[in-house]
């Protein structure tokens, strides 16, 4: 009986909302196309043996639980910014994560955070670089998108911007975690003792296609434990970190940021794809292993493209991610199926 109504109750909606029935009405219904959406949290030299069983079921539970409140928002016919940022959100506050809490510290010992965020359909896009102080850095960085004439903001003036658009502060308190001093004092410890530091990278993404064919990406992170103060990683750098175009792809980056601004990850996989007439999947191989990975760098990248095809590529031992579209979803943390590429189409 219930169905019934419900049944009726959307055939009389599409009647009023499209005039079905008057002669001479023109009807069109766009059929919506697929959702897809990828996240990622953070790339590294992890495998099975570096994480205990109750570990891995954390981040699996937290990946899991990011991607479905991405799932739902544009299963429901949400943008995909609005899910960028909501997924970005959710992760920012998740202390498991390097961005936004628990996030890692600079060799001075404090948290300088970097985030942006661009749109594929207008190819508008917001980035802050070395901002402390504000829960949500992807948030700053959509209003850098959406209510600046500029696209990328740093240090003190992310911070000023931040304040004048109400964003929520944080305190100091908010964002520490023992985990990440920890290896922050231990980062210390090498550094002083002049032995090499095994820089803890981590990183947030998000790559998103919504129902109306729009694609867009966004990166939050603390960057790499114990970087120098004003060091700037790729995570802000629209092109090297992020970059979403309708024309194309959504690619949201994690890794060793110096070799991927040196090599413009995420643009590179755009150009393959614009220019060279590449599939997403053969894109992303290329940039990770014939050009980011040749110099020496380590890392990876999720992206989708404008038909839904999901591609999470990576040359490292693991990356924590997940992904999702109407025929299904997945979440993996390590190692690589094929040569170090996981592709889902
Ligand atoms: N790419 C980030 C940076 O270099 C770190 C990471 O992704 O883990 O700042």
């Amino acid at each position: 009986m219930k169905q019934y109504w419900i049944a009726t109750s959307v055939a009389l909606l599409m009647v009023m909302a499209f005039g079905c029935g008057q002669p001479g009405a023109e009807q069109s219904v766009e059929q919506p196309r697929d959702w897809a959406i990828a996240i990622h949290g953070g790339a590294g030299h992890f495998g099975e043996e570096d994480l205990s069983p109750i570990q891995q079921a954390a981040y699996t539970a937290s990946l899991s639980s990011a991607l479905a409140l991405g799932e739902e928002l544009l299963a429901q016919g949400g943008t995909s910014v609005e899910a960028v940022e909501a997924v970005i959100r959710r992760m920012e506050d998740d202390s498991l994560f390097n961005a936004g809490r628990g996030a890692v510290f600079t060799a001075e010992g404090v948290q300088e955070l970097d985030a942006s965020i661009a749109d594929g359909k207008t190819r508008n896009c917001g980035a802050v670089t070395g901002i402390r102080g504000f829960r949500h850095p992807i948030s700053v960085a959509r209003s850098v998108m959406d209510s600046s004439e500029h696209v990328f903001f740093s240090g003190h003036g992310a911070g000023e911007f931040a304040a004048a658009m109400g964003h929520e502060p944080a305190s100091d308190a908010w964002f520490f975690t023992h985990k990440a001093h920890s290896r922050y004092l231990r980062a210390k410890r090498r550094a002083e003792a002049k032995d090499a530091l095994a820089y803890k990278k981590g990183t947030v993404g998000c790559v998103a296609l919504d129902r109306q064919g729009n694609l867009a990406a966004g990166t939050s992170t603390g960057g790499m434990t114990y970087k120098e103060h004003g060091r700037i990683g790729d995570s802000p750098i629209i092109g090297a970190g992020t970059w979403a175009d309708n024309r194309t792809c959504a690619v949201s980056a994690t890794g060793w940021g110096e070799y991927f601004i040196r090599t413009g990850v995420a643009q590179e996989i755009h150009g393959r794809m614009l220019h060279g007439d590449e599939k997403l999947a053969e894109a992303c191989r290329g940039a990770i292993f014939d050009e980011m990975g040749a110099l020496g760098g380590d890392g990876g990248v999720v992206a989708v493209d404008a038909s839904g095809a999901i591609s999470l590529v990576c040359n490292s031992a693991g990356m924590f991610r997940a992904w999702s579209s109407p025929d299904g979803r997945g979440v993996a943390m390590f190692g690589a199926t094929v040569e170090g590429t996981v592709e889902v189409h």
